[in-house]
């Protein structure tokens, strides 16, 4: 059987096509960004048991590069990609589980957390940098004059690009904010080789100038624009819904920056149902920090008109974004999942990562603006407590330890109201048996 996937254009006026091995980003009719389509006729021949079973034969197999969550699904993915080519650190199938005490605290029986952090690089930018960098290997295998792949990034794309380029032994170049990024996700890139330009700008800045340079053909671009990290990102959809046996949950709530990647999830569960594999599809909702709202802004206006802005400084530095190059495919993904847009301020978004942790999550601050979305949208009575809701974590929170570390040391410009400081104490038995007794009692005080 042969199963096809090209580019094509997503204005619906437009529809040019494009081979994926060809050097574009943007349709070169009228510009609008391009997507990867499938020959769905083809994979439908297939018939949606028998691809449940090929999915679950392959799910964490050694058969490789089959036991990856992404190349797992490699027809719905990339099936054109000779597997000698396929640059894979067995990402994808991460935990999914049952956050039964976060979910007792706010009222919610049925809560899941999907932890895409727990990966190679410590986000869910391994799902679709897997897949970018083997067709860039392929392209060069094929003779393409690439000699490096390049992104912008807020600091977990750099690092997942980085790793898969160390991988598969291409250069990589990534332009990084100065200062608006993490210690974990500065040194990554730098620790695996790659050519490191830390700029004087923020994002949306480095974004400009990486689709400048970019324009030279020998350096290939590996920003989110590129759909061919979508084709992975998209996987984590199929991933929660084969982790439920097969059915889709209520609600999924996943936080937005570029907007990639409510992007992706929206693709992978069209796919799904597009393939008989689900009969209902989940409602999304994008989780916004406040100071980088312009998806939220948009919302309020219906979506009628959208405008960039600049993103303000932000806790949840993975999605301090004000110009968001996935905008119009995200409006297309909410309109098209009764999409609900919330954010999520400073304080909230702080508080609600360390509740959470106080549960036995360690989040980063990008799943706290999703958790905090999801107590207000229980509050507001727009999630319904019986509803089965999965929250995307995006991140390992190790790689966010600076911003933990503020909070706990109460240096935050809020009240920190679950902050949790070490004591520092003689090494003495009567002054930990003193600061023992002083605990428990506190702890029996605050339950009586
Ligand atoms: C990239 C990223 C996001 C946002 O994803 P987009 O596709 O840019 O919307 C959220 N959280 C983390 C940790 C990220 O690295
Ligand atoms: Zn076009």
């Amino acid at each position: 059987m042969s199963y096809r996937a090209w580019f094509q254009c997503i204005n619906p006026q437009c529809g040019a096509t494009y081979p994926l091995n060809r050097i574009v980003y943007h349709c070169e009719q009228c510009h609008a960004l391009l997507e990867v389509q499938h020959d769905l006729q083809a994979l439908s021949r297939r018939g949606a048991a028998a691809w449940m079973k090929l999915f679950e034969d392959r799910y964490k197999s050694n058969e490789w590069p089959y036991g990856s969550g992404v190349w797992g699904k490699k027809e719905w993915v990339l099936p054109q990609i000779d597997n000698q080519n396929v640059v894979s650190l067995y990402e994808g199938g991460t935990n999914l589980f049952w956050a039964e005490r976060f979910g007792k605290l706010v009222g919610l029986d049925d809560l899941w957390i999907k932890l895409c952090g727990n990966t190679h690089s410590g986000s869910f930018k391994d799902l679709g940098m897997t897949v970018l960098v083997s067709q860039v290997k392929q392209m060069i295998a094929e003779g393409a004059p690439i000699k490096a792949v390049a992104c912008a990034s807020t600091g977990d794309t750099s690092a997942a690009l980085a790793t898969y380029c160390a991988a598969a032994g291409i250069q990589s170049v990534v332009l990084l904010p100065r200062g608006k990024i993490s210690l974990a996700q500065l040194i990554q890139p730098v620790a695996n080789g790659a050519l490191v330009l830390y700029l004087d700008t923020d994002f949306d800045g480095c974004m400009k100038l990486v689709q400048e340079i970019t324009r030279d053909p020998t350096l290939y671009l590996a920003n989110s624009m590129n759909s061919l990290r979508v084709e992975g990102q998209k996987t984590v959809g199929i991933e929660i819904v084969q982790q439920f046996d097969w059915e889709a949950p209520d609600v999924i709530i996943i936080p937005g920056g570029n907007l990639g990647n409510v992007s992706a999830l929206g693709k992978g569960l069209l796919m799904l149902k597009d393939l008989g594999l689900i009969a209902k599809l989940p409602r999304l909702v994008v989780a916004q920090a406040q100071k980088a709202n312009p998806l939220y802004r948009a919302y309020l206006r219906n979506f009628e008109t959208f405008e960039p802005i600049r993103a303000e400084k932000t806790l949840a530095s993975a999605i301090q974004i004000g110009n968001p190059v996935s905008y119009e495919k995200a409006v297309r993904t909410l309109r098209a999942f009764q999409g609900i847009v919330e954010q999520a301020s400073e304080e909230e978004l702080a508080d609600a990562a360390a509740l959470g942790d106080r549960t036995g999550m360690f989040n980063c601050p990008h799943t706290g603006v999703a958790l905090a979305v999801l107590l207000k949208l229980l509050k507001a009575g727009k999630i319904d407590k019986a509803e089965r809701v999965v929250v995307i974590s995006t991140a390992h929170g190790l790689k966010f330890v600076e911003m933990k570390v503020k909070y706990h040391q109460r240096e935050l410009e809020f009240a920190c109201r679950h902050a949790n400081q070490p004591l520092e104490l003689p090494a003495r038995l009567d002054a930990i048996k003193d600061a023992l007794d002083r605990s428990l009692r506190q702890q029996a005080d605050r339950k009586a």
